[in-house]
Order: structure tokens, then sequence, then C-alpha cells
């Protein structure tokens, strides 16, 4: 029993207490990929030490994500600090935006809404035809027929409004931008914790192969004591 076993880290090639290394066997395949590279000799059934894993583990993820996109860009930056900090990144977008609204946005948006209502379509054709019929009924009244003052705001509120509107619609573009980049930046972070739960899965197997190994240790050593006894008896 208390002959420690030390095996070679094929990475490393130290020697190692059994407790130090995981068989090469339940590495992840990408894993081993990552350590075999440019190396000519390798055991399927020899053993990596746990330090050399979480190197490889490290450099696999981080070109997994510089394979993606080149570079790290501020977006998957903001992602990375996400996961190592552990806070969360989803927002609500909306909410977001509201608040770095200036007052003449808020204002052009409420004006583009309600422009764009069944409630301003009535009203505004309830004006026009008071406006009408009041100034055809009562003749030399302010606006007399062809109406050219009704003319007048009328063009007025049509120039009034298309840039407002134009204005309303920038502003929803930007709204659609902000969101798909929010949209974006949560499907990363959800496929790098994925990632991360698969790999945190490959460490408790390891444990587990650590324990069972373990327990094959003394599993062997009754056995050779039976091995002693029965020899012993049979001699006697
Ligand atoms: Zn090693």
């Amino acid at each position: 029993m208390e002959q420690e076993d030390r095996v070679r880290c094929q990475v490393c090639g130290k020697q190692k207490r059994l407790a130090e290394v995981v068989p090469a066997a339940v590495v992840r395949e990408a894993l081993v990929r990552q350590m075999r590279d440019g190396r000519t000799e390798w055991d399927e059934n020899g053993y990596i030490c746990a330090e050399d894993l979480a190197l490889a583990r490290a450099s696999y993820v981080e070109q997994l994500v510089t394979d993606e996109g080149g570079e790290l860009g501020d977006l998957e930056q903001e992602v990375v600090a996400s996961i190592s900090e552990g806070d969360l990144i989803a927002e609500d977008t909306n909410e977001t935006f509201e608040q770095q609204l200036s007052f003449g946005e808020r204002l052009s948006d409420q004006i583009a809404a309600f422009g764009g209502s069944w409630r301003f379509i009535s009203i505004f054709g309830a004006i026009i035809i008071v406006w009408i019929v009041a100034n055809s009924l009562l003749s030399r009244f302010f606006d007399p027929y062809p109406f050219i003052l009704l003319n007048l705001v009328l063009s007025c509120v049509a120039a009034m409004q298309a840039p407002i509107i134009m204005m309303s619609q920038n502003r929803q573009e930007d709204k659609d931008r902000l969101r798909a980049s929010h949209d974006y930046q949560v499907n990363l972070k959800a496929e790098l914790e994925i990632r991360q739960i698969q790999e945190k899965l490959d460490h408790l197997m390891n444990q587990q192969w650590q324990r069972l190994a373990s327990i094959q240790e003394v599993q062997v050593d009754m056995l050779n004591e039976l091995v002693r006894g029965g020899g012993r008896d049979s001699e006697g």
C-alpha cells in the first residue's frame, strides 16, 4: 500500500503521483489534440498531470473564442469579463435604451406614436370637417372657400410630421442594433458557460476515476494478502 505508484506525465514528462494525474483516455478529444500538437509519441493509455490539463483547457477556450471572430472584440471582452466576474449579462435593453434618451428624442417618439394612431386620424378628420363646414356655412368666416389657410396648416403638419417620423425610425433602428448586439452577447455567454459545464463534468469524471483508482489499490492489496495467506496455508 505504501509504495506510491509514480507515473510519467506525457506532456511535461515529470513523474507524478497517481492522485495528481488523469488518464489520457478520459480527457476530451479536443484537449488531447491540443496537447498532442507537435508531439510524436502519444500513449492512449498514458497519463496527464492536472497542471498540464488546466493549461490545455485555458488555451483551448481562448483558441475557440479567437477562432470564431479572429480577435476578441469589445463585445467578446465584455462577455469574458462577465464570465470571470460571475455576473449576469442579461438586461432589459428597452429600459437601458429609454434611460439614455434625451427629452427631444422622447418627445418625437411620443409625437410619432400619436401621429400613427386612429385617435390622431379621427381628431384631425373632425377638425378638418368642422373647419370646412364652419367656413362654408358662415360666410365671411376667417378662411372662406377654397380654404387656403387650411391648406397651409395641412402642409405644415405634413412637413413637421415627416422628419419626426424619420427621427423615430432611426431611433428604432438604433434600438434594434442594441438588442441584436446584446442578444449576441447573451448567446456567446451561454455557449461559453455550456462549455464550462462540460469541462466541469469532465473534471467530475476525473475525480471519480481517481477514487476508483484508489479503491482498486486497496483491492489489489487485499488480493495480495489473500494470495499470500493461501500460499502459507498450502505449505503448512
Ligand atoms: Zn505534466
